[in-house]
């Protein structure tokens, strides 16, 4: 199977949506966005064995490449819509590339995403790097630098399921449901798309958690020149977290990296608005603390100051 091969059988399929004028297939992709709209491009790439162990199934990497860029785009509030698959593989495994590609367009229906380009070559590790565009109605995408003084800050789900399922990956274990839910919350992060639309004219600032939440809220924080007080006791710990991880359930919420849940900011006049919109889209949210001018992050445990020493997941760090 050659490279034009592979992309006919593996990566082509008409994609439903008539804004893609030209996809697969061309030099490039021709798309045509509606008017009245701004367009954000993100892009992120996962590398076996850095951002995923080996051992994780070809569908569940798909899925997992598209879910965390889909998470940038609705992290601004905006609607994913086309992407781009650049794919490096080590050799091309016919029954590797059917699992990826089934993994793939079932992120892509999910997150009514349509695939409309990319490039395949060969190389030493397994690498998918993939190019989301999405679209948000004109000067109205949520950034990190919004945030005000007293305003709330909000979490989507709950922290520290993904960095739980992740140790858990490496672990030969029974797969009791509390084993099996951990480990989904990493493969297949669902990101709060519905929830980041419903709340953009009344957030102040959006940031996704990837690399952790007590790292990722200190860059909105860095970028809104602000601080925050941050309740511990409030932190949403899922019943499996709890019950697997009773020890360190609280670090791996703050510490934890790949959740993929949105954490934004809103004047706390919106809390009723952005509870209605919590129960429409039926997603969890929870008040976890307060935007202030200190430009640090106090956290409180038991009404007592905590010291988090964390900084979160950075490539190329000394330690
Ligand atoms: P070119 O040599 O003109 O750059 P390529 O051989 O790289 O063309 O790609 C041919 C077509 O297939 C292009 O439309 C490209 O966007 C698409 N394509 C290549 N690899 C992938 C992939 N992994 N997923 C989706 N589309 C792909
Ligand atoms: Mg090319």
């Amino acid at each position: 199977m050659d490279e034009f091969d592979l992309i006919r059988r593996y990566f082509t399929r008409p994609p439903d949506d008539d804004a893609v004028l030209l996809g697969v297939g061309d030099d490039g992709a021709l798309l045509r966005p509606e008017p009245g709209f701004d367009l954000i491009c993100a892009v992120d790439t996962l590398v076996e064995d850095v951002h995923f162990p080996a051992t994780l199934g070809a569908s569940d990497v798909a899925y997992r490449s598209v879910a965390v860029n889909v998470s940038d785009i609705a992290a601004m509030g905006g609607q994913p819509k086309w992407m781009l698959l650049s794919l490096t593989l080590p050799e091309s495994d016919a029954s590797w590339l059917a699992d990826f590609s089934r993994g793939l367009f079932e992120a892509a229906r999910s997150y009514s995403t349509a695939l409309v380009g990319g490039d395949t070559t060969r190389g030493r590790q397994l690498t998918i790097s993939i190019h989301l565009l999405g679209v948000v109605p004109a000067g109205q995408a949520l950034t990190r630098s919004g945030a005000r003084c007293g305003d709330d800050i909000w979490i989507t789900g709950s922290v520290g399921d993904a960095a739980a399922g992740l140790r858990l990956m490496s672990r030969q274990l029974p797969g009791n449901d509390d084993v099996v839910l951990l480990r989904q919350r990493f493969a297949r992060p669902s990101v709060r798309v519905r929830l980041a639309t419903a709340i953009g004219r009344v957030a102040t600032a959006a940031i996704d958690v990837s690399d952790g939440l007590f790292a990722d809220l200190g860059k909105l924080l860095d970028a809104s020149a602000a601080g925050a007080s941050l309740d511990l006791d409030r932190l949403p710990l899922s019943t499996s977290l709890r019950r697997l991880y009773s020890g360190d359930a609280r670090d791996l919420a703050l510490g934890g990296g790949d959740d993929y849940e949105l954490c934004f900011t809103a004047a706390a006049e919106h809390a009723e608005t952005i509870e209605a919109a919590a129960v429409d889209t039926a997603t969890p949210v929870t008040k976890i603390g307060t935007v202030t001018a200190s430009k640090r992050i106090t956290c409180l445990a038991g009404g007592v100051p905590v010291e988090i020493a964390d900084r979160g997941y950075r490539h190329f760090a000394e330690s």
